[in-house]
Order: structure tokens, then C-alpha cells, then sequence
């Protein structure tokens, strides 16, 4: 019988945070896999498991998933743990947990802390929709692409960021998505827990100011659907009424149809469009 893999979430900072269900799946367990061995060894101490630890990282997470996957498939039951928070969430935990599913094993999360949560429940700001994009990608090109996806995104945006690039980025954040509100939230669960509202200009400065230290976890106000719907229509009144309507044609609408969507971009009624559509000498008068 195959064994199952558990992942395990670990504490963000305070030990206490970790749960009396993963203590005891990680002391029962034949092996843990653990993203940094090293650090890990100081957690697996204090709560006195004894258990095997081998390393799952970043950069052998293919080859060792295929190992992992043969000692589950012999019957070993396998928990993994990162080097904080829950396994899969910007770590290497995803590949894996494929691997395993895809060799038919049952696979179980026992949840705990994640940077992420934790963060936007105390960031002051909308918590029913949220976007989680982890870190930025490194790659120039790849990062605009995701910060212009971003911009007219109304949830609320979590990042995950390193305290020497976090000047770096609220200035990209700034150029992109404009002066919104932003909470950045520190050292999560630690003795220097912070709190910071301010708004994205102001961050910037508050860096400039003060180099920043420890871990870091931004919760970015969404675009104000409001403002989405000003920039709509001034976009649209920059057209003619025969441009706007030719778009919509163009794109398979009969007439009336096209009259009822040039009527929602500019905020009036499909009455007035027709008006002004005979004013113009663009319809017949039915
Ligand atoms: N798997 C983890 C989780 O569930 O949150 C996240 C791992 S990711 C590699 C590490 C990033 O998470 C850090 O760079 C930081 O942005 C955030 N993070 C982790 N612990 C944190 C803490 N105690 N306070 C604030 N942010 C934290």
C-alpha cells in the first residue's frame, strides 16, 4: 500500500503557531522533506521529533519529487514542510504535490500559518476579494506584463516582498497603479510585529527615509470601480458617436445592439443615442 504525503504548515515566527495535529503527523511520519534542513532542524529540536529530514528545494524540486514519489509509492508516508508557513504557497511544495497526484497518492494539507492570510486579515483593507500574486517576477518583462494586468484589477492585492527590493517596487506599484492606499505589514507574529496604512506615495518616502528590515507582506487597496467606469467614458468621448458605434459594429453587433452598448459606455440612455444618431444624420427616424 502506497504511502500519503502531508503537507505541513509551520510557524511565520512564533512557535506557538504551529499545531498540536502537525506535531504529531511530523513525529509519526518515516520522512520529512524539508526546504532548508538546516532550519529546519531548530523546529523539529524544540518540539523533540526525532523524525528523518532530506531536502526539497528550489533547485533539485523535479529530481527529488520523483524520488519522494517512489519512497510514497513503497509505502513510506512522507510530510512536508517549508521554511515557514504553509507548503505550496511560494515555495516549491507545487511541484510535488503534483507529482504525487499524478502517481495516484493521497495527498492531505494540515493548515496553519501563511504570510499571506495573516496579513490581509489586518490590513485594514477589503478582505471578500483578493488577488495573491506572491512575489513580482524578476524578469523585466514578465513583471510589467503582470503589474498591467494588475491595473485595473479591483481586489484587493497581495505581494510578498524581500525589505531590499521593496523600494524598487512600490515605485513600479506607484507608476502603474496610481497613489492607492497600502498596508504593509511586518515581521508577522514576531516581537517587531508592524502595522503600516499609508499610501503608496508615502511608503516610497518612509523607505527613503529609513532603510527596511525583516520580512514583508504588502496588501494593495484595488482599483475603485468608480474610476474605472470615468476612464471608460472619457476614453469613449474622445470618440465620435460614428466612430463609437462603427467599434461595435466591427465587432458583429447589429445596429441595435451597437446603440445599447455605446449607451453603457457613456453612461446615457439608448434613447438619447438614437436622438443624437438622427441629429447627426446616422439613422432614419422610425
Ligand atoms: N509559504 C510561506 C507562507 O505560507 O506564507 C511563504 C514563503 S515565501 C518564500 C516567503 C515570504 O513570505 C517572505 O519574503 C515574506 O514576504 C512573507 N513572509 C513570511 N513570513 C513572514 C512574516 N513573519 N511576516 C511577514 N511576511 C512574511
Amino acid at each position: 500500500m502506497s504511502g500519503k504525503l502531508y503537507l505541513c504548515a509551520t510557524p511565520i515566527g512564533n512557535l506557538e503557531d504551529i499545531t498540536f495535529r502537525v506535531v504529531r503527523t511530523l513525529k509519526e511520519v518515516n520522512l520529512i522533506a524539508a526546504e532548508d534542513t538546516r532550519h529546519s532542524i531548530k523546529l523539529l529540536n524544540h518540539f523533540g521529533i526525532k523524525t528523518p529530514m532530506t531536502s526539497y528545494h528550489e533547485h533539485n524540486k523535479i529530481d527529488k519529487a520523483i524520488y519522494l514519489v517512489e519512497k510514497l509509492k513503497e509505502g513510506q508516508d512522507i510530510a512536508l514542510i517549508t521554511d515557514a508557513g504553509t507548503p505550496g504557497i511560494s515555495d516549491p511544495g507545487e511541484v510535488l504535490v503534483k507529482e504525487a497526484l499524478k502517481a495516484g497518492i493521497e495527498v492531505t494539507s494540515l493548515p496553519g500559518p501563511c504570510a499571506a492570510i495573516t496579513a490581509l486579515t489586518i490590513s485594514g483593507l477589503s478582505t471578500r476579494r483578493f488577488s495573491f500574486e506572491a512575489f513580482l517576477p524578476s524578469d523585466k518583462k514578465e513583471r510589467a506584463k503582470v503589474l498591467d494586468e494588475l491595473r485595473n484589477d479591483t481586489r484587493t492585492l497581495i505581494l510578498y516582498e524581500a525589505p531590499h527590493r521593496l523600494g524598487k517596487t512600490l515605485k513600479e506599484l506607484y507608476e502603474v497603479l496610481g497613489d492607492r492606499r497600502i498596508t504593509l505589514v511586518k515581521e508577522l507574529t514576531k516581537v517587531h510585529e508592524s502595522i503600516l496604512q499609508v499610501t503608496i506615495k508615502e511608503a516610497i518616502s518612509m523607505v527613503e527615509e529609513k532603510v527596511p528590515k525583516g520580512e514583508y507582506v504588502l496588501i494593495v487597496e484595488g482599483k475603485n470601480p468608480q474610476e474605472i467606469e470615468e476612464e471608460k467614458r472619457e476614453r469613449w468621448e474622445s470618440f465620435s458617436l460614428e466612430e463609437h458605434m462603427s467599434y461595435y459594429q466591427g465587432k458583429g453587433l447589429n445596429k441595435k445592439e451597437a446603440m445599447k452598448a455605446v449607451a453603457k459606455d457613456r453612461g446615457i440612455s439608448k434613447r438619447e443615442i438614437y436622438h443624437l444618431l438622427i441629429q447627426e444624420g446616422l439613422q432614419e427616424k422610425e
